[in-house]
């Protein structure tokens, strides 16, 4: 792996800078490497900073198991020859743990990674793409992957007093929370998430979503929730101490001098927290950076070329990870958003005039879907 403190040389043109040192960045690094392209990774923190924020408790939804041998892939490997099964011996990985084997992937690839790079927007440039780094002139390259991710940019509730409650991958532990009783906004893994953590903390909590996740079994974990947090959520149950009601929020008010919070929601109901109630509504994800670099459509959903995951509004610049989306389908897990990584090194290989034939071996792996008449789906996460 690459020293993360190398001056960079403001002079160059770099062939891909690849925005995001995630598991997409680091995937659509590993995929370039096989045609000879090496990437820049830029991250505003480090090789799976995301990961490592999530809060103490959190555990990966997807279960990894070694079955690579037999031509199926861990469901959290980022490629086709590492397997977070193998080298974290879990099945539901910690976020620090997986942030560890994408370390391992980034040494074992020998990838390019400069930390502490933040960058704020992407334009064209003169014939190259200028990738905008707050704090310095801007970087240039003929091609650049998006893979900043969602987990950093919460949304902020949509409601008077949202501004009350916190997110949820706010929190670094669930000890600190005040008082016996906490009320979660938002029901889907992350709501979910929260609320066993503070069951288990011996609180008593109510989960608040007009959708009632809890309810709806589909065989697409991404329009319902994982048969894991099914899991945890009977054992929560088993305490008396949850209670899921399907509402629409209303408002959070906080009340003068004590701490607590009422949330109010569209039935009439009040709900009472004794600290701020926790918020886990969805991300409105890193693209608001640089919104204006892509389309959306009418539903808010970004515009990508079918064939490449390339930005329809800036030439050269390309999308990874859990914010693709093409009509139905949204890629918002590993084991989905994976499988375009060798889409997107195809287009920026037959832009930079290499060979792109390598990538073809990917398909054995189920690591290159190009045709998408097989996926139709919503994200739950
Ligand atoms: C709470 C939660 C739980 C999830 N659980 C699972 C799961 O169990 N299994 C699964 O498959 N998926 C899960 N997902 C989906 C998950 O988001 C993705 O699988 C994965 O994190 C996305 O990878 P990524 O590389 O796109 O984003 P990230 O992991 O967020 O990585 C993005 C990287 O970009 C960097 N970055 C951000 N902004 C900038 C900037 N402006 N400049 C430079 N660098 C920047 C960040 O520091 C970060 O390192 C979960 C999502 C959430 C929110």
């Amino acid at each position: 792996m690459s020293d993360s403190s190398a001056p960079i040389d403001h002079e160059r043109v770099h062939d891909t800078i690849v925005v995001g040192a995630g598991p997409a960045g680091l995937g659509i690094a590993s995929t370039l490497q096989r045609i000879g392209i090496r990437a820049t990774v830029v991250d505003r923190y480090g090789i799976g900073a995301s990961f490592r924020r999530w809060p103490e408790g959190m555990r990966l939804i997807t279960p990894s198991f070694t079955g690579n041998q037999f031509g199926a892939v861990d469901l959290n490997a980022i490629t086709p020859d590492t397997s977070p099964a193998l080298s974290l011996v879990d099945e539901h990985p910690t976020g620090e743990a997986y942030a560890a084997y994408l370390e391992m992937v980034a040494e074992l690839d020998d990838l390019d990674v400069r930390t502490g790079v933040e960058v704020a927007d992407v334009t064209a440039d003169d014939g190259h793409l200028a990738v905008h780094v707050r704090g310095q002139r801007p970087w240039l390259a003929r091609t650049v992957v998006w893979a900043a991710g969602e987990l950093q940019y919460p949304t902020t509730g949509g409601f008077p007093g949202a501004e009350h409650a916190r997110p949820t991958v706010a929190v670094e532990r669930w000890e600190g929370q005040a008082g016996p009783r906490a009320v979660v906004i938002g029901g889907y893994e992350s709501g979910i998430d929260a609320a066993v953590n503070l069951i288990e903390g011996g609180r008593e909590v109510t989960v608040i979503d007009p959708d009632a996740p809890w309810d709806s079994v589909d065989a697409d974990p991404s329009r319902a929730l994982s048969p894991y947090t099914h899991g945890r959520l009977r054992a929560a149950h088993a305490t008396d101490r949850l209670t899921l009601v399907r509402d629409r929020i209303t408002a959070v008010t906080p009340e003068a001098d004590t701490g607590r919070h009422v949330v109010h929601t569209a039935a009439g109901g009040t709900f009472t927290s004794d600290g701020r109630p926790l918020l886990a509504t969805g991300f409105d994800g890193s693209l608001e950076l640089i919104r204006e670099r892509f389309a959306f459509d009418e539903t808010g959903r970004v515009v990508v070329t079918e064939q490449a995951d390339a930005s329809t509004v800036v030439p050269g610049l390309y999308l990874a990870g859990p914010m693709l989306a093409h009509r139905e389908a949204i890629f918002c897990f590993v084991y989905k958003f994976r499988q375009r990584f060798a889409v997107v090194a195809a287009d920026v290989g037959a832009r930079l005039g290499v060979d792109t034939s390598p990538l073809k071996l990917l398909r054995d792996h189920g690591f290159y879907l190009d045709d998408l008449s097989c996926c139709d789906d919503a994200c739950a996460c």
